[in-house]
């Protein structure tokens, strides 16, 4: 049986990228969840979890099982920090986003990642208690663990992860008890999730989250990393900018089960095409 699932972050009102991702994932899927990932307390809006609720009703989506909500989990994001901390994997990091980005200007920091900053400090327990810090991973003693990752798409495809694909990703940040990463494989285990659909911009995410699953024992899931809806000229659509909401079409007066099954066949709406991006 597989289970899929649609992890949509409330931070805004879902457009139709969202819903071939939405509906995809129900088509896919035996079983199909619905989570909330509601972990960033800036940006995360109840009235935002409410259309989503409504999107999926509209679009003829019901899911299978009560979502889960990430912000009532954190406990079980914690106790995976802390077992990836008696591992020996993980460390504190002091940096505010200013210091990253100096240190990345850098004459050798070309790179986006994380410069390294904080790796290697010997612990001091006195100066985490006296400030905030997140906890990042440290990927390299990661993979020196675990070798480097691989995982399955559901074409077949195997990949494999190259040592450039990881960065010391934050784990918990300063302010939430947890960052996506390491809730979305918390999460995706702990309600047997073993088809993860979700857009190719995320493919990213895959390695550091396979990784993630090897050390803590998770099972592994096979993953469809979909093509995205563009807009006509291309243009990425994003939840702030131009692509017509989900709420507004549906306002309009558009029937949602004849979008989802036009999506599903690969139909798009006048406007918007695809990309493999
Ligand atoms: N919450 C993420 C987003 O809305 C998706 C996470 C996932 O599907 O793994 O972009």
């Amino acid at each position: 049986m597989t289970t899929s699932r649609f992890a949509p972050s409330p931070t805004g009102l879902l457009h139709l990228g969202h819903a071939f991702s939405a509906v995809l994932a129900r088509a896919r899927g035996d079983r199909f969840l619905l989570r909330i990932e509601d972990l960033d307390p800036g940006r995360s809006r109840p009235e935002f979890i409410d259309a989503i609720n409504e999107d999926l009703a509209w679009l003829g989506i019901a899911p299978d099982a009560v979502p889960l909500v990430q912000s009532r989990r954190t406990n079980h994001y914690a106790a995976a920090l802390d077992e990836l901390r008696g591992q020996g994997l993980v460390y504190p990091c002091f940096c505010t986003r200013a210091d990253i980005a100096a240190a990345l200007s850098a004459p050798h920091g070309a790179s986006v990642h994380y410069p390294g900053t904080c790796r290697g400090l010997p612990d001091d327990p006195e100066r985490r208690a006296a400030g905030p810090h997140s906890w990042r991973l440290d990927a390299a003693r990661a993979i020196g663990r675990i070798g480097l990752p691989s995982w399955r798409e559901e074409d077949g495809t195997v990949c494999t992860a190259a040592a450039a694909d990881f960065d010391d990703v934050i784990l918990a940040r300063k302010d939430a008890p947890a960052a996506y990463h390491l809730a979305c494989i918390v999460d995706d285990a702990a309600s047997g999730v073993t088809l993860v659909v979700r857009g190719a911009d995320l493919r990213a995410s895959t390695p550091v989250q396979r990784i993630l699953q090897l050390l803590l024992g998770l099972p592994q899931p096979t993953y469809l990393h979909h093509r995205l809806v563009t807009h006509a000229d291309g243009g990425r659509l994003a939840k702030r900018d131009r692509a017509p909401t989900l709420a507004a079409m549906r306002a309009d007066g558009v029937d949602g089960s004849v979008l989802a099954r036009d999506l599903l066949a690969g139909q798009l709406p006048l406007g918007f095409s695809w990309s493999n991006a």
